[in-house]
């Protein structure tokens, strides 16, 4: 059978090269700096771990094959202007906004979204970097190498982070895994909990905005909307093309997990509603060395990606699984020696559990 090639060679590739190997499929994922001629034949496919990528060698021969899935969604996707206008086309709600142009002044954005306005970078920004606050009790300017580079965005005053991860098939039939509810902590993913129970009345909500923008794309394989909930709205924060972290809990947590769903997807192999199994948890590792002592927890999966471990930086996860909530408290309690701001992480799972 052909290869499938993922454009990335990060931790997403990783597991999607994980997931695919029961099915007998090869994944390949490629450094995207290598400079070697890859061995890409007519008949296989091409995907993506990352929305956003700069020309190299191993890049222009990738989207140079005829067989590479969504390549036209992603430069859509991957600038914060052209998704926030995708998203208004369509009617979908989201934070209010604006470009950033040569001429756009503080003062503007505060008359038009308020007191408290995030200016994003349109490109690269992931994990929170790439943002400044604009706040008008303090008169912040926008700096000049922001202009043209940024959106505006109205701070949202939200009860709490969610998402939800999908699925769409070539031809068009969607599958979703229920909301997960996120913690972020300075702009960065701690911590996922799904599926609960008081988030499914915000499923056909969730499903209906993802569902729509899937379709209007024509988009294929795994993609996933962070969103705000206000109340019992949801507001896009931002999309992802791709296998999201906030779905990382469907490796322990659904008979088919959004790596193999995206495999599936992108190959053109038959896709099915996955069974989710029971209640789930997901905790990130932020900048902090693997400990194996983990492995004697029971019920504990440790993924580690062998990155070199710096301040900030994503590592790894650790997942768990169980219709027993009290082991899952045990689980969090197990954990309770992590340094900061895991307190604040582990305790906000503990809580949020049922
Ligand atoms: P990711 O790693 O998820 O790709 P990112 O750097 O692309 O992150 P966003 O998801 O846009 O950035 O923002 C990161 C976090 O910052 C959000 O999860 C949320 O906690 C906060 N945030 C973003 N936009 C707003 C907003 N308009 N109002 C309030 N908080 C916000
Ligand atoms: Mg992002
Ligand atoms: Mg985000």
């Amino acid at each position: 059978m052909s290869s499938i090639w993922v454009l990335g060679a990060g931790q997403l590739g990783a597991m999607l090269k994980q997931a695919a190997n029961p099915l007998g499929l090869d994944v390949k994922p490629v450094d995207i700096e290598t400079d070697e001629t890859l061995p890409l034949q007519a008949d296989d496919i091409v995907t993506a771990e990352r929305e956003d990528w700069p020309e190299t060698a191993a890049t222009k021969q990738l989207a140079a094959h005829p067989n590479f899935v969504n390549l036209k969604t992603f430069p859509q996707l991957a600038d914060r202007l052209t998704q926030k206008q995708w998203i208004d086309k369509l009617g979908l709600a989201t934070a209010p906004w604006f470009p950033v142009e040569d001429d756009s002044t503080a003062e503007k954005a505060y008359q038009t979204l308020g007191e408290r306005v995030l200016m994003k970078r349109r490109r690269g920004g992931y994990d929170g970097k790439g943002q400044y606050w604009l706040k008008q009790s303090e008169g912040t300017e926008i700096p000049d190498d922001w202009k043209g580079l940024a959106i505006a965005e109205q701070a949202i005053n939200f009860d709490e982070e969610v998402s939800v991860v999908g699925v769409r098939g070539k031809n068009g039939e969607k599958y979703f895994y229920p909301l997960t509810l996120n913690l972020h902590i300075n702009g960065i993913l701690y911590a996922s909990i799904s599926p609960l129970q008081r988030l499914e009345h915000l499923q056909e909500q969730a499903e209906g905005m993802l569902g729509k923008l899937m379709d209007a794309l024509d988009y294929v394989g795994v993609m996933a909307m962070e969103c705000f909930r206000c109340g019992d709205k949801l507001l896009i924060n931002e999309l992802a093309p791709r296998v999201h972290n906030s779905g990382h809990w469907t490796q322990a947590g659904a008979s088919v997990d959004q790596f193999e769903n995206h495999i599936r997807a992108v190959a053109g192999l038959p896709l099915a509603p996955a069974e989710v199994k029971n209640q789930s948890m997901m905790v990130n590792l932020i900048g902090v060395d693997v400990d194996y002592n983990w492995l004697s927890i029971k019920g504990l999966e440790l993924y580690w990606y062998r990155k070199e471990v710096r301040p900030g930086r994503k590592v790894g996860h650790l997942n768990a699984c169980s219709g027993d909530l009290e082991q899952l408290q045990s689980i969090l309690k197990s954990l309770s020696s992590m340094p900061e701001p895991y307190d604040q992480a582990l305790a906000w799972l503990s809580e949020s559990l049922p």
